[in-house]
């Protein structure tokens, strides 16, 4: 029985009050043997969520880490960085990334190689556009978008990870994949994981992204290959991300 794991992604929205009274209410609403729960924040609010956070069941992530280590790289952050700052997760290649900074197959799994170095869990994001949908290149690009961080970090790197799937065209678009659209990508992805390692495909968190709400979230995590879930919008509200978290 796989563990859940229920992360929010807070992307570029709050301020440092806002980001403390958030934080502050998912903390109120969970217990002290709660687990699974993450939140990806700011670079810049990390320090005041690592105080807030330290013995409480609410673990924080990055959205983004360097693909390199340390240097003349002005303007990143190091996986080390965040280590200091207690970071358990970092995100890597959320499509916002790929799409409007471009990061691409390689450096994403660069990046997925600096967070590990550190000790701290990538979670990759991978997923089609609805062009890519449409022209049934799904399996293709999300084998493509998986390949490239195992030919870098080779098959047991995925032990120590986390796969979120996030279909581009459902993310902060109000509209959801259906629960077997969802899970039939998901089970490939496992599927293609098994084929190199059947333990880690057996182990390993595969999440769904893409307008996941109170509404929906029950029957996507009903789904046998899907692990819980990578929340953008509905995570910035206290009571909604809490709901989706208790709806597993
Ligand atoms: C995301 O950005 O990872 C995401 C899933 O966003 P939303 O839930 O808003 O679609």
């Amino acid at each position: 029985m796989r563990q859940s794991l229920i992360m929010g992604n807070w992307k570029m929205n709050g301020s440092l009050e806002s980001t403390k009274s958030l934080c502050s209410a998912i903390m109120e609403g969970l217990n002290a043997d709660d687990t699974g729960i993450a939140v990806c924040a700011p670079y810049v609010y990390l320090s005041a969520l690592k105080d807030m956070t330290t013995n409480s069941a609410l673990s924080v992530g990055a959205q983004n880490v360097a693909d390199q280590t340390s240097g003349a790289y002005t303007g990143e952050i190091s996986a080390s960085m965040l280590k200091e700052m207690a970071c358990t997760y970092a995100l890597v290649g959320h499509s916002e990334r790929r799409s409007y900074y471009g990061d691409t197959d390689d450096s994403v799994a660069d990046r997925f190689c600096e967070a590990q170095k550190e000790g701290i869990v990538p979670v990759l994001c991978i997923g089609e556009t609805l062009a890519e949908r449409e022209a049934n290149e799904t399996f293709n690009v999300v084998n493509r978008q998986l390949d490239a961080v195992i030919e870098k970090a080779g098959i047991d790197a995925l032990e120590n990870s986390v796969i979120a799937y996030e279909p581009v065209w459902a993310i902060g678009t109000g509209v959801t994949a259906s629960d077997e659209q969802a899970q039939e990508v998901h089970k490939a992805i496992r599927e293609r994981i098994a084929a190199k390692n059947t333990a880690i495909a057996d182990k390993i968190q595969i999440l769904y992204g893409g307008s996941m709400k109170p509404g929906n979230a029950k029957g996507l995590l009903a789904m046998a290959d899907i692990d819980g879930g990578l929340i953008g919008g509905a995570s910035l509200d206290a009571a909604s991300f809490l709901e989706i978290y208790r709806s597993i």
